[in-house]
């Protein structure tokens, strides 16, 4: 029996989670359940898998979730704030931590998972992007075993050799190549880009996911911060990931190796596979997820992103070129301008317009620990509020 925390139970990837968790109740037991302030959706999660602990981030949403249970007769303790979601990360009964919040928020409770030896599923890219080396220091200290949600990033785990040791060439490998939608905006002429809507961003053409990452899938940041997740999970230099648009989402990224061989992964786009994959290493169970039916599928296409397109694509190889701060930099004027964005503040070019100028204005340090790159996200937020605000002027 593995117990698990799922950090972001009530988003896209925390309720595909306790679906493949509640078709296997012999091998897994929630332990604590985690959400911003999504109270009755906590609540009906708390109802159906009795965890140990819930937490929320603030005091007045947890005394209305206390308030709820306590009616319900079920025992779970509520806690709240950010010290909570650290606190049930490192609890001695949990095996596994599903990190599943969105955006560097993910961070502190991640690391701490990581430092504490737990088992990692790790979905909240964020963590990587922005603390990456003192994220995969923690991992390689404490001896946690890291498993990549994200699909595409699930796909090379799966297509790398058992026992890839961190040196792609050691192993024989050319390239990884990264697949990528391309997002509901592909095709877009660019003349109409300017005028999208956030419901337009999210309404993406394979994959159902929270508004923030769908309109990082949108703008293309969502794979820049792939290619950065990939550099730190693999040992990959920028030079050896290649972005492959595959519209049909079907190739979720593939392994080249010297000898000509190209090892991909497959499968309908649905998160529980990767999810199934990370909860049950080394071993496969159900999922749920419908069977791969290929004479539907018929065509598999493939094209060269478009840099012109998506300058978001191009940032993010910019700052993880640079490295240090960089990419904490740009996770954190990205947010900032997808929250402005999708609050009808900015428009959807505006985004990467805002990231650059951030990128622009402030310095890049050496990353030595966390502190560097909290500092980092700090000032780049504080930027790139700036920014928005003579925008919007
Ligand atoms: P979502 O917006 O659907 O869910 C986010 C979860 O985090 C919710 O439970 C929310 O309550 C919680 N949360 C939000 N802000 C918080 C905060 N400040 N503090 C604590 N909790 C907070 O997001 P999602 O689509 O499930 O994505 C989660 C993570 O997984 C992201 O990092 C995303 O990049 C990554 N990911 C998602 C998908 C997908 O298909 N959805 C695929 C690959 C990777
Ligand atoms: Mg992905």
């Amino acid at each position: 029996m593995q117990n698990i925390t799922v950090l972001g139970s009530t988003g896209s990837i925390g309720t595909s989670t306790l679906d493949v968790v509640a078709r296997h109740p012999d091998k897994y037991r929630i332990t604590a359940l985690t959400a911003h302030r999504q109270i009755d959706l906590l609540f009906r999660q708390c109802m159906q898998f009795k965890p140990r602990f819930a937490v929320l981030l603030d005091e007045n949403s947890a005394a209305q979730l206390r308030a709820l249970l306590c009616d319900a007769g079920l025992a779970t303790e509520v806690l709240c704030g950010v010290d909570a979601l650290e606190q049930v990360c490192v609890l001695p009964e949990v095996d596994a931590v599903m990190a599943a919040i969105v955006g560097a928020a993910g961070l502190r409770p991640t690391l701490a998972a990581a430092k504490a030896g737990k088992k990692i599923l790790l979905a909240n890219k964020e963590t990587l992007v922005l603390a990456g080396n003192v994220f995969m220091d923690a991992v390689r200290i404490s001896g946690s075993a890291l498993l990549p949600i994200d699909s595409e990033h699930n796909a090379i785990f799966q297509a790398l050799p058992r026992n890839y040791s961190g040196d792609l060439a050691g192993h024989g490998v050319r390239r990884i190549l990264l697949t990528a939608s391309g997002g509901p905006f592909r095709n877009t002429p660019l003349s109409e880009l300017q005028n999208v809507t956030p419901d337009q961003a999210c309404a993406h053409p394979n994959w159902t996911m929270g508004r923030k990452i769908s309109v990082d899938s949108a703008s293309m940041m969502n794979k820049g911060l792939e290619v950065i997740e990939a550099h730190w999970l693999f040992n990959a230099s920028a030079d050896d990931i290649q972005v492959v648009i595959h519209p049909q989402s079907v190739i979720h990224s593939l392994v080249e190796y010297i000898d000509g061989s190209v090892i991909a992964q497959l499968g309908n786009p649905d998160m529980r596979t990767p999810i199934a994959y990370g909860l049950a290493y080394p071993e496969r169970i159900d999922s749920g997820v419908a069977p791969l039916d290929l004479f539907k599928v018929a065509t598999l296409s493939f094209d060269e992103p478009d840099f012109e397109r998506f300058p978001c694509l191009a940032l993010a190889y910019q700052a993880l070129r640079t490295a240090g701060t960089a990419p904490a930099l740009l996770n954190a004027a990205n947010e900032i301008a997808v929250a402005a964005f999708l609050d009808h503040k900015i428009s959807f070019l505006s985004i990467p317009r805002v990231i650059d100028e951030v990128l622009n204005r402030l310095p890049v340090h050496v990353v030595t620990g966390l502190d560097d790159v909290l500092d980092a996200d700090e000032r780049a937020r504080s930027a790139a509020e700036h920014v928005i605000s003579a925008l919007v002027k």
